[in-house]
């Protein structure tokens, strides 16, 4: 790679000067106002003039203005305001509908953005990624990304992935800058760190030299550009059904015109009998109302702890077959307690443990040196693992931070979860020790000796299995065991993996971490729901066994497999024997992937848990990776299409349950305004076949589709989660929106109306008066749509969900309602909308005949139809 860097003085100064208080307020406020601060995120939104300006270049706002200019060049000067004055409500309307979705949205990211840790006045605090400044510490760890440009002050074994950059996907150790370095202006790509990149493994402190568009990926013009919300599948195909009708309703349209024009009906008549009916068929709210409906039920999902990052997984969450969850912290509370140690060949409960044995405390001594976790008062900071070891020190009268003081640590090999170990490298009383502490069936092959209140002997096969009976004792009581070992080495000398050898044996530590109460009632939700709940854990098989029985994951044994059986298997035979196993213990993130990809061949829909670094591949191949929120690094979340903000597998299961109802809301939306649509286009094509006077004037249907017609469907959309969603089997992601059976009830409902609105206008002819009659079918339709939007609220009579659980359905219903009577009862819009004057009778025939398709339906789904 080529990095050219160019250091400023005022870096120089810094790096010279760098304190561990880092910067304060102060100088934090200075630089911000000195490096064009927030450069990158400036202009990124959509103006909301812009957001106006699109709503006209909407295929029916074009359609709608070449009529109204057709209608001035005929002379028609009303329809042709009227027609101007809707199209400009509706682009109003679509655009703070459009502002508030976008705003919904963009909370919902900055919930989700990367944060970095900084030290800034003398305290590390976590800040939003996008406010860190010119000569900030960066704090980093496994996992964490990189938002700036900086020179490394500190690296404990810190090893980066900048393939953003370099393209090269082998991580690169960073070491300490030396300030000759800096002096000199030698930047390499080993002292310093990257924007775009992100840590692998190790920590380090790095001094910020460059942030925004000044970092080496910010030259890379465009690179941070961030992508534009992809539209969902489900948008994609209405956009693409929705363009396919206009273009077939527009060439129905010329022939109908024609065919009039041959008949002889007067050309200003045919005219806008054909714009009455584009404008009755072409469904111009589906793809806005089905971002305001997506936008307020992530809105809803994030208050329940579930943030989505892609909108796309709001509608696969519904599709969701098996989940695959983490068991630590996940399934369980991650809150964990030594219960016993194993030490001096005997186990002892941890009530029992006195330190004034000396080979407990020295056991208990290695535990807190060979840890990272801090337990200062209130404050709990670190690994859950690590901090059980700490609180059973303090409880023994031993404190972390004096102890890791007067043992001063000179090495470390960072905890990975694939090695499963770690290790550090402490000066205790003169002599240099590494202590290696972790999973108990990795570091016993490389034990040698055992150390005992005796002094050290050689382990022999009787000390070995011992410690392993001991070991799946504790994990069949659902126990995580860590073995502590150490040995001798030479001073001053780094270490590496292959040192964690010839070690001796000090005893071993058994912590409990409880499952969490609400996880045995969300697996019986899944299995209720045809989700097939699975847990993956790096933990032990046996551990692992005893808590997925207690919240029933597992009945058999056999259930469970390991990752080195994994191994054995080809990708074939694992496809083929997936489904036999709901628990893989002592998984690496290699295995995650094959096991997502085994299930998604046997076609399923998978979502799948992950909170390290290489759980990334797997987070993205799953279709809904889920990114813990709490424990889960920057770059898990990156990864993912949905964050738990509490870590809890239940939130998943509540988020398959919103996504199941959040899908069939749209769905409901879609029939009442595809059946309405029907309906007025059946009316259009009757008078059109008998030769009758046009039903409706298109200023008509423009008031019905764009007005009275999106508040119903907004509120069908923002129907209550309804509880019974998780009694059906998770929906094939591959059917079809516009199935047969949706088809017909859109052709159904449609003739329903369509039938009222014909009556009640073949009764208005009667009277002799063709614009009483198109009043009255105005009226009738707009009215019979706006009452069908009751009926539209599920596949079950409202009678059995409640005829008031949608206050918004009752709001938008009244609202129609009024201004559908503010129209035919107001002078002066009256003249406008063109409508003639109505009697009572006519009112009462017209609410009639409004309420039978309603009365229909309901009588018909109350008769045949389960509440489901
Ligand atoms: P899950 O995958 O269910 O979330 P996990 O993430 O806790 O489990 P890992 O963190 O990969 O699993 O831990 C695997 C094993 O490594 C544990 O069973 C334990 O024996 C050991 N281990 C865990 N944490 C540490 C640590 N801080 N130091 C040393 N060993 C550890």
């Amino acid at each position: 790679m080529s990095v050219y860097y160019r250091q400023t003085a005022d870096e120089v100064m810094k790096l010279l000067d760098v304190t561990s208080t880092g910067l304060d307020d102060y100088e934090v406020q200075t630089r911000q106002a000195l490096h064009g601060f927030n450069e990158l995120t400036e202009g990124k939104r959509t103006s909301i003039f812009a957001v106006f300006l699109s709503q006209f270049t909407d295929l029916l706002v074009v359609i709608l203005l070449i009529a109204a200019l057709i209608s001035f060049l005929l002379g028609e000067v009303e329809s042709t305001v009227v027609i101007l004055l809707v199209v400009l409500l509706n682009a109003i309307l679509g655009t703070v509908q459009h502002a508030k979705a976008e705003q919904s949205l963009e909370n919902l990211k900055a919930l989700s953005s990367p944060t970095a840790k900084v030290m800034r006045n003398n305290q590390i605090t976590e800040i939003a990624s996008e406010d860190i400044v010119v000569g900030d510490l960066l704090y980093l760890e496994t996992g964490d990304f990189i938002s700036a440009d900086g020179r490394v002050i500190e690296s404990h074994n810190m090893h980066c992935n900048e393939s953003s950059l370099t393209g090269e996907s082998i991580a690169v150790a960073k070491r300490n800058a030396s300030l000759d370095e800096a002096y000199e202006m030698i930047a390499d790509q080993n002292n310093m760190v990257f924007a775009g990149s992100f840590v692998t493994k190790g920590r380090g402190l790095v001094a910020v030299t460059a942030i925004g568009m000044e970092t080496e990926i910010g030259k890379i013009a465009n690179m941070l550009e961030t992508a534009k919300e992809k539209k969902t599948p489900l948008q994609v195909s209405l956009d693409d059904f929705g363009e396919k009708l206009a273009l077939a309703i527009t060439m129905i349209c010329v022939v109908i015109f024609s065919i009039d024009l041959m008949r002889g009906r007067e050309l200003v008549e045919s005219f806008m009998f054909a714009v009455s009916l584009a404008v009755a068929a072409i469904p111009e709210a589906l793809s806005s109302i089905v971002t305001i409906v997506l936008a307020f039920g992530t809105r809803k999902m994030a208050k329940e702890n579930a943030i989505i990052r892609k909108l796309y997984a709001v509608e696969s969450l519904g599709s969701v077959s098996v989940i695959c969850s983490d068991k630590t912290g996940t399934l369980t509370e991650n809150k964990m307690k030594v219960q016993y140690m194993y030490v001096d060949q005997k186990v002892i409960p941890q009530n029992e443990l006195q330190t004034d044995q000396p080979i407990v405390k020295k056991l208990l001594i290695q535990a807190l040196l060979c840890n990272d976790a801090l337990n200062q008062g209130e404050k709990e900071i670190g690994d859950a693992t690590e901090l059980a070891l700490v609180k059973l020190g303090r409880q023994l009268q031993l404190d972390e931070m004096l102890v890791r003081k007067h043992y001063t640590r000179v090495a470390e090999l960072p905890f990975d979860s694939e090695r499963k170990l770690m290790s550090t490298v402490n000066q205790i009383d003169g002599q240099t020790i590494m202590i290696t502490k972790g999973a108990v069936d990795v570091l016993l092959p490389k034990i040698v000796k055992l150390d005992t209140s005796n002094g050290i002997m050689t382990m022999t096969d009787g000390h070995r299995r011992k410690i392993e009976e001991v070991n799946q004792d504790f994990s069949q009581n659902g126990l995580r065991v860590l073995a502590i070992a150490y040995k001798v080495i030479e001073s001053n000398r780094p270490i590496n993996t292959v040192d964690e050898r010839g070690l001796t044996f000090v005893g071993l530590a058994a912590m409990m971490d409880p499952p969490r109460n609400e996880s045995k009632a969300a697996v019986e939700s899944c299995r209720k729901a045809g989700i097939k709940p699975i847990m993956i854990t790096g933990d032990h098989k046996i551990t692992a066994m005893a808590i997925a029985k207690q919240i029933g994951i597992l009945e058999d044994p056999s259930e469970a497999i390991e990752g080195h059986e994994i191994e054995k298997l080809t990708d074939r035979q694992l496809q083929e024997q997936v489904q036999n196993y709901s628990v893989f213990a002592r998984v690496t993130p290699e295995h995650k992937i094959r096991i997502v990809n085994a299930w998604q061949e046997k076609g399923h829909v998978v979502a799948m848990t992950g909170d390290g670094v290489n759980d990334g591949p797997a987070l993205r191949k799953a279709d809904i990776g889920v990114a813990m929120g709490i424990t889960g690094t920057e770059v898990a979340k990156d990864a993912s299409s949905m964050v738990l903000t509490d870590d809890n597998f239940s939130t998943i299961v509540k988020a398959i349950s919103n996504g199941r109802s959040i899908y069939t809301n749209i769905k409901n939306a879609i029939l009442f305004l595809l059946s309405g649509n029907a309906g007025a286009i059946f009316v259009v094509l009757y008078a059109t076949i008998f030769g009758l006077p046009v039903p409706f004037a298109p200023v008509h249907l423009l008031f019905i589709n764009l007005l009275t017609d999106s508040l119903p469907a907004i509120a069908i959309g923002l129907e209550p989660h309804n509880p019974k969603a998780m009694r059906d089997k998770p929906r094939n992601i591959h059917t079809q929106l516009l199935t047969k059976t949706f088809t017909a009830r859109i052709v159904v409902e449609g003739l329903l109306i369509a039938t009222s609105t014909i009556i009640a206008f073949l009764t208005g002819l009667e009277s002799g008066d063709p614009l009483t009659a198109s009043t009255m079918a105005f009226a009738t339709l707009c009215l019979a749509r706006l009452v069908h939007g009751f009926n539209s609220r599920s596949k079950a009579s409202i009678f059995s969900i409640g005829v008031f659980s949608n206050k918004y359905s009752w709001f938008a219903f009244i609202i129609g309602f009024i201004s559908l009577h503010g129209v035919l009862l107001l002078p002066s819009l009256s003249g406008m909308f063109k409508v003639a004057a109505l009697s009572n009778t006519q009112f009462m025939l017209i609410y009639c005949l409004a309420i039978l398709p309603f009365l229909v339906i309901q009588w018909f789904k109350l008769l045949f139809v389960k509440n489901k």
